[in-house]
């Protein structure tokens, strides 16, 4: 039974963590408005069609889907009334330039048994590993994820002290990189487990071994497709919310926090002021403080964290099916070091780089016309510092063409149907995501977490901040975590 509700809420961005967060603040008792720039919802969580494919924009893997679940048991109803989703076995596949193929199966002992069977590391090296990753799981979540880190009280539960007595045991002083290196023998698999950095946009090499934590949540607790694709999460949200009450503003930017003696009272759009009495901000942080706060302090060390990766992603249309291929597909850069110091260092694309394929035809047949498949190809990319894009993409579009063709032994460029092109540009564009930068600021130091920015704001009272730029971090998973602790903290 919903209260009536007596306050409001405006929610800027209707990203996964804007929707969760509005329909947790109506659920609390708040009327509440999204006003969302786009036409449609979503941000990154979108989808678009051309010419018969349908493409998921940007993710595509779906870990620990209980906490999209938990918002629909919050508003009463039955999460699959609105959407469903199944457990995927094996999740990856990895190709490597020496023709190794390895299945990244669900759960440890089948991941493990693949791993020894084609690798030089065995079984127990691999099981040990993964039980290591779990240990760190365990040990970290309550600290990192599900708490508000900026809370002195937080730091005082059972769960919290244990988490930061042990904090010599997270790997918080060693890289991803030397951490793996020094579990395996096999440079493929050190390879294999330092991709998990990628998740938030970061460098292994320098990144804090704590990231390790990542493929234990995807290896174990498991990696999901929801039925019909990624957008379906978007479009179930969105449906909730409809059903609870929340009202929708498509095409209406908010442009400026209205904010009056320290508090905030209200948004101004294009259509004028409009009065609320909370505000909770979905658009990435930099740019609420820079274009919606402007005369507001800001917290600049925060803010001015070296930013995460972006990405640049060709969607194509492929005339033909590869039976090889799985729903997740990764092919591996032969350096990877080199290529992590192109997207760091130099902040260029790397001439030989990783590529993930994604294609959800495999699941979802109706994706791509018969005969065919709808292939997200991304290769990680440095963040948006005014590089020449244009050129960019020519030179990574000819890269994955030619290690697609050299990997798969196969032609793939008369295949090319139709393209879409999303670029570091193109994403700051349509999300609003400071220097087109997928994960907000990277994790490449070990305070990293405690740099990213509260899900409160510490000079304004009654403003909020939910999504991938805020704590506890990007992904879904993350997300949806960011807008539980920032509708937690508002005071009823
Ligand atoms: C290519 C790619 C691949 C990814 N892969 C994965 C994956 O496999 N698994 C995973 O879990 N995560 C993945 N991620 C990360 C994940 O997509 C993000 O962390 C998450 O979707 C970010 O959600 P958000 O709530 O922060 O909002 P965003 O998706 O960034 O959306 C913000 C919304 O706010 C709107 N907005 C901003 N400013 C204003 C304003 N002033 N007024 C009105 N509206 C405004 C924007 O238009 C946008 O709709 C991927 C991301 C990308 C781009």
């Amino acid at each position: 039974m919903q209260s009536t509700p007596s306050k409001t809420c405006a929610v800027i961005g209707s990203g996964v963590a804007g929707l969760a967060a509005a329909i947790r603040m109506q659920n609390k008792g708040y009327q509440t408005t999204i006003f969302e720039a786009n036409a449609f919802p979503g941000g990154k969580l979108s989808t678009e069609s051309l010419n018969g494919y349908r493409f998921d924009m940007g993710p595509s893997v779906f870990t620990m889907p209980h906490f999209a679940d938990e918002l629909f048991e919050l508003s009463g109803k039955n999460p699959r009334d609105y959407f469903n989703y199944e457990r995927l076995d094996p999740v990856y596949r990895y190709f490597f330039e020496d023709g190794t193929v390895l299945d990244g199966f669900n759960g440890m002992d089948q991941y493990a048994k693949e791993m020894a069977s084609k690798t030089n590391d065995d079984e127990d090296t691999v099981l040990n590993y993964l039980k290591k990753t779990e240990r760190m799981y365990n040990l970290t979540d309550e600290v990192f994820l599900h708490n508000s880190l900026h809370r002195a009280k937080n730091y005082f539960t059972k769960a919290v002290v244990k988490g930061l007595l042990n904090f010599g045991k997270i790997g918080a002083f060693s890289s991803m990189h030397n951490a793996n290196n020094r579990e395996f023998k096999d440079k493929r698999l050190v390879q294999v487990f330092n991709r998990y950095a990628t998740y938030n946009g970061s460098n292994p090499y320098v990144a804090p071994a704590t990231l390790n934590v990542i493929s234990h949540v995807e290896i174990d607790r498991g990696a999901f497709y929801p039925e019909g694709g990624m957008h379906s999460i978007t479009k179930a949200l969105v449906q909730l919310a409809k059903d609870i009450g929340i009202e929708f503003r498509f095409s209406n930017q908010v442009n400026q926090i209205i904010v009056e003696q320290k508090t905030a009272k209200g948004i101004v759009t294009a259509n004028g002021k409009e009065m609320f009495d909370c505000v909770v901000s979905n658009m990435d942080v930099y740019n609420t403080y820079h274009k919606l706060i402007p005369e507001v302090k800001k917290p600049l060390k925060t803010l001015n964290q070296p930013k995460s990766s972006s990405g640049i992603i060709f969607y194509w249309g492929i005339k033909k099916q590869f039976p090889e291929l799985n729903l997740h597909n990764i092919l591996f850069a032969e350096d990877y070091e080199a290529e992590f110091n192109a997207m760091f260092e130099t902040k260029t694309p790397y001439h030989d780089p990783t590529i993930y394929i994604n294609i959800t035809a495999k699941h979802t047949s109706t994706d791509a016309p018969e005969g065919c498949e709808n292939w997200f190809s991304f290769v990680n990319v440095p963040n948006n510092q005014g590089q020449d894009w244009d050129a960019f993409i020519d030179e990574v579009r000819e890269a994955v063409i030619q290690k697609v063709n050299r990997i798969l032994k196969t032609d793939i460029r008369p295949l090319i149907d139709c393209e879409m092109v999303f670029d570091p540009r193109v994403i700051e564009n349509r999300t609003r995501s400071a220097f087109g930068a997928i994960y907000g600021n990277s994790s490449n130091n070990k305070f990293a977490a405690f740099l990213r920015h509260p899900n409160f704001s510490k000079k304004i009272k009654n403003l909020y901040f939910c999504g991938g730029s805020v704590h506890p971090g990007p992904s879904i998973p993350l997300c949806l975590l960011s807008a539980k602790i920032a509708t937690d903290s508002v005071e009823n």
